[in-house]
């Protein structure tokens, strides 16, 4: 056959952009912000344009990048990475998550994976032969059965992909999960990809668990981040990966034949941007704001929340208001309520319908606002 992916189609976040642009309705499908990024970090990039940072980076990325990432790494979960040899920089978190299946999955490897999964996951690791396991975790609670997951471990095991926090469920790992996974692996070669791009927006004051806080976790851990979600320039494509030398070094042989390096001006106007950490910190906070604003207008509606613990997204459920499957619940409120959404089965193999939809709330809150008002008349 000609395609390698015969059962992939065009992404759910592509699909229901399209859809929203078409029928002019609020787009709180895809997952970015619709407001602009901060005016010094614009400046910065045109400074370094200008200064003539136009040509080629070191494949690894921009040193003075590096070291601010591994000066915030420290900083937030008291984990050291040397920046030369154990931090790449990618071009966004999606090749970062490609580049690591890449180089270390092969034909019959079997890869773990927790649903509702964000959808690269699987697609990458069917490209280089590798087989997944899927654990599913369920709606409203989106709990992890570590007795179950400990069931889908063979000596055909060679990574485990983590999410934390979650995209779509909001859900993120607490102490007890980590410490399930740590006496999991223990004894294994089982490597770690943990996607952890949300890991600044989390919320009501609690923490986020990196696996790089871990030692036995970091030592076979790649872990992946993304300065879209962390600056609100999605559009950018720029994030990174932070591994042990031995790991950095495979990862990186893909790397300089994937896209060798990333975008010159933007690493350097990043690096000077992120010496400042005020630039980060309070980011919780500012998303705590939008959660609860549209949490508090969802509130006297039909739609049922869920628990948000962290992420950009609110997941509802709506059984109360049609008993539809979440895709042609998802059209039609795009269609009829002009507010474009991302039906959660899209993030499940075998498409559990639990009635549930995925809301962006990275927005203005004029936006959130008009929203709350069209979700509201249903
Ligand atoms: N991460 C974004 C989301 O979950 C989508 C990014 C993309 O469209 N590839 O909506």
């Amino acid at each position: 056959p000609l395609s390698k992916l015969s059962n992939v189609g065009t992404t759910i976040f592509s699909q229901m952009t399209q859809l929203a642009n078409e029928n002019e309705a609020i787009n709180l499908s895809q997952g970015f912000p619709d407001f602009m990024p901060d005016p010094e970090l614009l400046s910065n990039v045109d400074h370094f344009i200008k200064e003539g940072f136009n040509q080629y980076a070191p494949l690894g990325g921009v040193i003075g990048l590096k070291e601010e990432i591994a000066r915030k790494i420290e900083n937030s979960h008291q984990a050291v990475y040397h920046p030369d040899s154990e931090i790449t920089v990618t071009a966004g978190g999606t090749q970062a998550i490609f580049t690591a299946i890449a180089a270390f999955v092969k034909k019959d490897d079997e890869v773990i994976i927790f649903e509702p999964a964000y959808d690269c996951y699987e697609p990458t690791v069917e490209l280089f032969g590798g087989i997944i396991k899927r654990f599913e975790m369920k709606a409203p609670d989106f709990d992890i059965d570590w007795t179950a997951v400990r069931s889908l471990v063979s000596s055909k095991t060679k990574m485990i992909i983590l999410n934390n926090p979650n995209n779509p469920s909001g859900k993120i790992l607490k102490e007890r999960d980590i410490q399930e996974l740590i006496r999991l692996i223990e004894g294994t070669s089982i490597l770690i990809l943990s996607d952890e791009v949300y890991e600044n927006i989390v919320f009501d004051g609690k923490q986020h668990l990196s696996v790089c806080h871990y030692p036995e976790l970091k030592e076979r851990s790649l872990l992946v981040a993304s300065f879209g979600k962390l600056f609100h320039v999605t559009g950018w494509k720029v994030g990174y990966c932070a591994a042990p030398k031995n790991l950095t070094e495979e990862f990186r042989k893909v790397h300089q034949f994937n896209v060798f390096c990333v975008n010159t001006p933007i690493q350097m106007a990043l690096a000077k941007y992120m010496k400042n950490d005020e630039h980060y910190i309070h980011l919780n906070e500012f998303f705590q704001a939008k959660r609860d604003f549209l949490r508090k207008g969802l509130s006297g509606t039909s739609f049922e929340l869920l628990d948000c613990e962290g992420t950009y997204f609110q997941a509802v459920k709506y059984d109360k208001i049609s008993d539809k499957n979440d895709f042609d619940f998802a059209k039609e409120l795009t269609i009829n309520h002009k507010v474009a959404t991302v039906p959660f089965s899209s993030f499940y193999k075998n498409k559990v319908n639990e009635h549930v939809i995925r809301l962006c709330f990275a927005k203005k809150e004029e936006t959130l606002e008009k929203a709350i008002e069209y979700l509201s008349k249903i």
